[in-house]
């Protein structure tokens, strides 16, 4: 090793260190950079309070560690183009965005448009389960071919890539973070109007390499009648606002039940904090959905395209309303 002590390492490399930590392996113990990395964490590009090391930041580093520069979006296979990227969010578990993300593709779909949906619940995918996909993906030497429902949505999960629905995932951020870019960039997805991102729950990891990773435009907000699950939507609304991505507005799910017999709508949550959170932060709620078995059990069945309501009409219009000119 080298007499002179390197300003990075101190001399503490793993290698042999000629003193410049630009020249090394990058297996430098004090600055715990990963293998592969120059050691030098102005051109890595993690993001801005990353620790040094590219195993702990979450992704695969887009952004310019001490700089300023915006993290780079990936992009798409030469042979698709999406016109419009929606991420259905909310920031909680078990709220619904599942059930709003495959509703909203549905009534979409049925609209006319094209549409694909990015299962971003890398560790609790739904997609495959609530549409009904069968088999295993495929590729080719660029990418992967999504599946596609009957209605056309193409849609890419992780399940559909496991042996069986039951393989637990677990792998860590920066994998998860690998698998959601390659969700978007090396897919076939053809030409598609719409892609829908089903977000995991929290404002973690993941949810921010979709943000700063995937060119996401709107976002839809899915919240239920209770002060608890608004307390964790103001958070998913404050990262919006972080992130710059505008909120196209508010899904209340499970916001009644229809009584069968005279077509009554009850409330059974008497703690609806929807109204108070959609005025504090200027959102308007675009859409109610009732709790209804026949969607539960369509989507334990797998056949969700079958549901003939249209449930999220005023969503569809005002997704529409603010697209692109299409
Ligand atoms: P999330 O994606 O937020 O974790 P899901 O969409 O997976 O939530 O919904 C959680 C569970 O609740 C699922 O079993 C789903 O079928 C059910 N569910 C969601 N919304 C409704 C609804 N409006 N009526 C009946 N069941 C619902």
């Amino acid at each position: 090793m080298s007499e002179e002590k390197c300003t990075h390492c101190e001399g503490e490399c793993a290698e042999e260190c000629d003193g410049n930590c630009e020249n090394c392996s990058g297996n430098c113990e004090s600055c715990e950079h990963s293998e592969g990395c120059s050691g030098d964490c102005e051109s890595c590009g993690s993001s801005e309070g990353c620790s040094g090391d590219c195993n702990s930041c979450g992704s695969s580093c887009g952004g310019g560690c001490g700089s300023s520069a915006p993290p780079k979006k990936v992009e798409l296979l030469s042979d698709s183009r999406i016109k419009k990227v929606i991420a259905v969010l909310s920031g909680k578990g078990g709220v619904g965005k599942s059930m709003v993300t495959s509703l909203l593709a549905v009534e979409l779909a049925k609209t006319g448009y094209s549409v694909g949906i990015l299962d971003s619940d890398i560790t609790g995918p739904s997609i495959q389960k609530i549409f009904g996909a069968q088999g295993e993906l495929y590729g080719d030497h660029e990418g992967i071919f999504p599946a596609e429902t009957p209605l056309g949505i193409r849609a890419v999960s992780v399940n559909m890539m496991l042996p069986d629905a039951e393989t637990p995932v677990l792998w860590r951020g920066p994998i998860l973070g690998g698998i959601i870019e390659q969700f978007y960039s090396e897919v076939h997805w053809g030409d598609l109007d719409y892609l829908l991102i089903d977000m995991p729950p929290g404002t973690g990891d993941v949810a921010m390499t979709v943000f700063q990773r995937l060119p996401v435009d709107e976002i839809v907000m899915v919240t239920t009648p209770s002060k608890l699950v608004s307390m964790v939507v103001a958070k998913a609304i404050n990262m919006a606002e972080q992130v710059n991505v505008p909120i196209v507005g508010l899904v209340e799910n499970m916001a009644y039940v229809k009584c069968d017999e005279c077509g009554h709508e009850i409330k059974i949550y008497n703690n609806d904090d929807t109204p108070y959170v959609a005025e504090k932060y200027g959102l308007e709620v675009v859409g109610k959905l009732p709790i209804d078995p026949v969607l539960a059990n369509m989507a334990d069945e797998g056949t969700i395209e079958e549901y003939d309501g249209f449930l999220l009409d005023e969503l569809v219009k005002k997704v529409a309303i603010n697209g692109k000119e299409f």
